[in-house]
């Protein structure tokens, strides 16, 4: 019955001190996201707008809720008042419309950028090299209301634990460089269910994890 609490205990136990736990609760009913609430958990992550806002309506005003998913520019207005971290940046443009929205709301909305490790053609992200160029222009530079705090990645669905492997291990040069550079990046978000342990091993400092705290869900989103 309390299989929630003990999966969040077991990750906990297991995590470094500087990894954050997001509780990947999408799909999941409001009773599931009490339940991780109830033994401590206070980051839960949701893949779309509108989900994530009707959830933060009835739930505690204490979460911090990180958007991790794909985002629809036209939406980020629903979401700016609240959003504590949004992981998928995947445009300047998207970047634009995040600052715009958090003036609105006198806010400073912290960001990662995605950026594409994955070999597969199918995910989403940034090549490297644009990564660079946004975080050089000035155009970027003259955006107040967004900070860029960090890179987010997914890695390829592959049982090759080498390839994962590999691909994490780009995302943390290329996160290194950054820093080397002039940017003050501190959030690395990579691992989910699958493969956080290597991540972790990588130099991840945020992973994303849903079905090993919930449990399986019911369709695929
Ligand atoms: C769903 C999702 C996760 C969590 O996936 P699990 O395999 O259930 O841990 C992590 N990151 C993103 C971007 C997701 O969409």
């Amino acid at each position: 019955m309390n299989f929630i609490k003990d999966n969040l205990s077991t990750i906990n136990a297991s995590l470094p001190e500087n990894v954050t736990l997001v509780a990947v609760s999408k799909t999941k009913p409001i009773s599931d996201i009490k339940e991780a609430y109830d033994a401590g958990q206070r980051v839960f992550g949701e893949n779309k707008i509108q989900e994530m806002v009707s959830k933060y309506e009835v739930l505690p005003k204490d979460i911090k809720w990180h958007m991790i998913g794909h985002l629809q520019r036209n939406k980020v207005k629903y979401m700016a008042h609240f959003v504590d971290l949004i992981h998928g940046v995947d445009s300047f443009k998207t970047l634009k419309e995040i600052d715009k929205q958090a003036k609105k709301h006198n806010r400073i909305i912290h960001c990662l950028l995605q950026a594409r490790i994955a070999k597969e053609e199918t995910k989403f992200g940034l090549p490297f090299d644009e990564i660079k160029n946004i975080l050089n222009s000035s155009e970027f530079q003259e955006l107040t209301n967004v900070s860029v705090v960090g890179l987010m990645g997914m890695a390829s669905f592959t049982d090759n634990l080498d390839i994962v492997a590999d691909e994490f291990s780009s995302l943390k040069e290329l996160f290194d460089e950054l820093n080397m550079q002039h940017s003050s990046l501190s959030i690395l978000s990579m691992g989910m269910s699958g493969d956080y342990k290597i991540a972790i091993e990588k130099g991840s400092t945020m992973i994303r994890v849903g079905s090993s705290i919930f449990g399986a869900r019911n369709y695929v989103i």
